[in-house]
């Protein structure tokens, strides 16, 4: 049934501190994405969130499936993290002097997953993978790092690189202020391609330090890799002495408590981890062999450090996360959930007969305008189409509903997102696909 366009919510509130928050911060936001440039309107300011709901300044109530952009899989306001928080903020916030909270939070890690033997935490996820990367070129004394089109890994300078025209190229920077230089030692190919890092190895040979993919590509549309591929880089990598790293920032701990290492079931070198550990604070963290992490400082030559590393708060809020995670069932009960709603929507969207594709992984999904069947490169992406999901975003933000405010953000669902919210999500996606 059409019913077609709703009023657009009330955003006087927000309106009104987007105006402040201007005149004080690039654009009025701390990160780009915030200021719905991608989106119709003007970007929300929430106020609370509590389980699967955000409510923005002017008392709009919304089913958030962006979750902080990953952090959030036991949902807002968690009562096991806040108490667990609350109780260690009685003794003081942070020491910059080691605590048995660290120790805790590494066991949980450790001793549950088969892909690190030590770990190292920071205070975000590019700080994670900018040190992977200065420990794969620490250890192997290479310096040119491969990435893959399509995959964000932070803003860190030497990733901040897209790729260049021709296959095997050096990339061209993807920002102002990367020098030419730092960007000549990043390599960028198309994702899904075996010919383009056979070549890659082969024009650089005993020059490339690592390989570095997303767990599953996440952050340009849900870029989902064969099985094959990802086994085949692990090949190539391991004959050719290069480091492979995954970057599980947003699948670690999301995709099951071992991520998309243990999903594909190919061991990487190195692991970056951020978003769930930190459960809504602040943490990221790398991890490898006992052998690679040997080479960070003060044990090795590779120097990394941090003020707040390993900050007892955070590390509260990472336990009592993880905690939950690590419970039987937890990743079964989540994952079905989510599949069960994404494939209600896909069977809606293909019964008419919509040029719409719902891609999933565990508790990931994105909505692609589309009628391919997989999308494993970025060239595979309409841009054209992203006009469609800013009407998508309205509609639903309309419906009390919330998205990333992106067409290529991923959505997530939670622990949180009962029964009930999710037949009341699907309700408004099915009216937002038909207008
Ligand atoms: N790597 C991946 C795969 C990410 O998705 C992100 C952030 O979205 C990062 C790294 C950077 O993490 P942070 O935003 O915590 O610095």
């Amino acid at each position: 049934v059409n019913t077609g366009s709703k009023p657009d919510i009330s955003r006087v509130k927000s309106a009104e501190l987007y105006e402040k928050s201007k005149t004080y911060f690039p654009g009025g936001v701390n990160s780009p994405v915030r200021a719905f440039k991608s989106v119709y309107g003007t970007p929300l300011f929430i106020e609370k969130g509590d389980g699967c709901y955000i409510w923005d300044a002017d008392g709009n109530q919304f089913i958030d499936f962006c979750g902080s952009w990953g952090p959030l899989i036991l949902g807002h306001n968690n009562t096991k993290i806040r108490e667990k928080v609350t109780e260690v903020m009685q003794n003081g916030m942070s020491f910059g002097a080691p605590t048995a909270l660290e120790n805790e939070l590494a066991e949980l890690i450790i001793k549950n997953n088969r892909f690190v033997e030590k770990i190292r935490f920071t205070s975000s996820g590019t700080e994670a993978v900018m040190s992977a990367i200065r420990l794969a070129r620490g250890f192997t004394g290479r310096d040119k790092i491969l990435k893959f089109e399509g995959c964000y890994h932070g803003h860190t300078d030497a990733l901040l690189v897209k790729a260049g025209s021709g296959l095997v190229t050096f990339g061209e920077t993807s920002s102002a202020g990367v020098p030419k230089s730092f960007a000549e030692e990043t390599i960028v190919i198309p994702l899904n391609d075996k010919v383009a890092i056979e070549q890659a190895f082969a024009q650089f040979k005993d020059q490339i330090a690592a390989v570095i993919i997303e767990g599953i590509p996440a952050n340009n549309g849900l870029i989902i890799q064969d099985e094959d591929y990802i086994h085949f880089l692990r090949k190539i990598c391991t004959e050719n002495n290069s480091l492979l790293i995954f970057d599980e920032v947003i699948t670690g701990f999301r995709v099951g408590f071992e991520g998309a290492a243990a999903h594909y079931g190919v061991k990487p070198d190195i692991v970056t981890y951020g978003k769930i550990i930190g459960g809504g604070l602040p943490v990221g963290m790398y991890g490898a062999s006992a052998e690679i992490m040997s080479n960070i400082s003060p044990d090795g030559g590779v120097y990394q450090a941090g003020t707040l590393s390993g900050n007892p708060v955070a590390m509260a809020a990472g336990i009592a996360t993880l905690t939950e995670l690590n419970k039987s069932g937890f990743y079964k009960d989540l994952n079905n959930k989510t599949q069960d709603f994404v494939a209600s929507i896909q069977r809606f969207a293909t019964a008419r007969n919509y040029k719409f594709k719902v891609f999933t992984v565990g508790s990931i999904f994105w909505f692609a305008f589309t009628d391919k069947d997989k999308i494993q490169s970025a060239d595979d992406i309409d841009a054209g189409s992203m006009e469609k999901f800013k009407i998508m975003h309205r509609e639903l933000l309309n419906r009390g509903i919330y998205l990333g405010p992106s067409g290529y953000e991923v959505g997530f669902v939670s622990a949180a997102h009962t029964k009930v919210e999710l037949e009341k999500a699907k309700r408004a996606i099915f009216e937002a696909l038909d207008l």
